[in-house]
């Protein structure tokens, strides 16, 4: 029985998934096209992506494009002349395809970033829920397209985010320039390659994977560049803002998701076996690595002590080890350099004497066990820690308000959390509290495209958020109207 409650035992892993490991493992990445320039694989250079949870596994190949590549994509790039009607038509064809291709995605997923099998069967729904509900957008709105859209996208969610950031885009007619993160061009490379076979023109869809600080410079700062959809960390979008403001039109929009310290309070009404339940999803799947993850929890210091006992119990339960496994709780952190930083930052922790605990991780891959650290409160947080890491604080009912505060003045607003049965509580409070998403008795991590669209405000982004009604008419010249679904 694992932390979710699933009775797995050792019976279930990915090998089940009829066809999904062989073929893949098989696979040529160099036959795919990378760009939509013809590329030489012989005199290239190409480097191997590695299986985070195994880095003796090599996942694929990739070539980086080059900043002349850039250049020439944007000259090539033709926002697509299709009408809304027949543009949707394609999106929910490669909705279509996703489904088709799920054992392979889902292979890619997970051995790429490192996605236990859940979370890549989560993304993979997600990102088929941004093509239909895009797709929808286009038949209603009728959208004109702005021009040229640059996507840029993190590898935490190497699908859905890479593929809704897309589709967004080719739902109002805009020519896409996109660009995956570094750490998974391999998943967007999958993901193009069926857009192109479900009908969206090469034309209309550029691919180029390669370096933020070479790409993303090069197309973010491209006079011909119309818009630019980002998601990532904070100091990346303002980096993209001060590039776009010397080089690209005045009022060209940047649709900015970045990152959070989010928080999460527990009362002293709190159930606690929900509440346990909910922490150590929120801050530990996906080993930390979500924009929506809970990053320091207040726990009312009356129940402090047993809540504790509880939640540390719970965190011995945790199984981490290989994504395959449907009985895996948390797979490996994304890489080398992501492992380093966050072993840095627990180890600090415990030489300063605030290391609560730390969960055992295997040897082999990027793994990082969970981690609690005691804080006073947000404030002692420096940055976001993006992985597994719990911080901890506890606070007197009387000083609600003031917690509440100090969690605004950080300027972060993407998640918020609470646990508490008096209802006066929750309006009391969500009244208050700045985020773009608040989750109230229940995990804080998850959204659904259309009904729970997701995305912060202050320093974690600019908004609209992504999977609701504003969000297509954002790519679109600005006389559409907004959608009324
Ligand atoms: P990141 O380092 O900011 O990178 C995001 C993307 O930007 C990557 O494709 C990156 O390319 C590119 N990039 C880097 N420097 C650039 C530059 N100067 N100009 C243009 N593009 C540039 O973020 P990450 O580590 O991939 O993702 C984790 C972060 O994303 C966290 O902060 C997380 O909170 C945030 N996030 C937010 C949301 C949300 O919805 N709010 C969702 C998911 C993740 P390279 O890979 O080559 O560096």
């Amino acid at each position: 029985r694992n932390a979710r409650g699933f009775d797995l035992g050792d019976i279930a892993d990915l090998d089940c998934i009829e066809g999904a490991r062989r073929p893949f493992r098989d696979r040529d990445f160099r036959a795919m096209p990378i760009t939509v320039i013809p590329v030489d694989p012989e005199g290239a250079e190409w480097h191997s992506m590695v299986n985070p949870a195994d880095p003796g596994d090599t996942v694929g190949l990739v070539r980086d494009a080059t900043a002349a590549e850039v250049e020439q994509a944007i000259t090539a790039a033709t926002p697509w002349g299709a009408s809304p009607r027949e543009r949707a038509a394609v999106l929910e064809r490669v909705a279509e395809l996703y489904e088709r291709d799920f054992g392979e995605i889902l292979a890619i997923v997970a051995r790429e970033a490192g996605k236990n099998l859940l979370d890549a069967v989560g993304e993979l729904r997600e990102a088929i829920d941004f093509l239909f509900y895009y797709a929808r957008q286009a038949k209603c709105l009728e959208p004109t397209p702005r021009g040229r859209f640059a996507c840029i996208s993190p590898w935490n969610f190497p699908l859905a985010i890479f593929t809704g950031q897309i589709a967004g885009a080719l739902a109002a007619g805009n020519a896409v320039l996109a660009k995956p993160a570094e750490q998974s061009p391999l998943t967007a490379a999958k993901g193009v390659a069926l857009m192109h076979e479900a009908g969206v023109p090469q034309s209309a869809l550029q691919f180029l994977p390669g370096d933020g600080a070479i790409v993303g410079t090069a197309l973010t700062g491209d006079r011909r560049i119309n818009g630019v959809a980002f998601t990532g960390g904070t100091d990346t979008a303002r980096a993209i803002r001060r590039n776009m403001s010397e080089h690209l039109a005045p009022g060209t929009p940047l649709i900015a998701e970045t990152g959070g310290l989010n928080a999460m309070i527990v009362d002293s009404t709190a159930l606690h076996e929900q509440a346990v339940r909910d922490v150590v999803a929120s801050a530990f799947q996906s080993a930390g690595q979500r924009c929506s993850a809970l990053r320091c929890l207040y726990v009312q210091e009356d129940v402090r002590s047993d809540f504790m006992e509880m939640l540390l119990g719970a965190m011995d339960e945790l199984r981490l080890g290989d994504p395959w496994r449907l009985s895996t709780d948390i797979g490996p952190v994304i890489d080398t350099d992501a492992a380093a930083e966050i072993g840095a930052y627990i180890d600090s922790a415990r030489r300063d004497g605030r290391l609560i605990k730390q969960v055992d991780a295997p040897d082999g891959g990027h793994f990082i066990g969970p981690a609690v650290i005691e804080v006073d409160g947000i404030e002692d947080l420096e940055r976001e820690i993006f992985g597994p890491v719990l911080h901890v604080a506890s606070y007197r009912a009387q000083d609600l308000d003031a917690v509440i505060e100090r969690i605004n003045a950080r300027g972060y607003g993407l998640t918020f959390g609470l646990h508490t049965r008096i209802e006066d509580r929750v309006q009391h409070i969500v009244d208050r509290v700045h985020a773009g998403n608040i989750y109230v008795n229940r995990n804080q991590i998850g959204a659904i495209v259309a009904s729970q669209p997701f995305g912060g405000e202050g320093l974690s982004g600019t908004g609209p958020k992504a999977g609701g009604p504003d969000y297509v008419p954002r790519f679109a010249a600005p006389d559409v109207p907004k959608a009324a679904t």
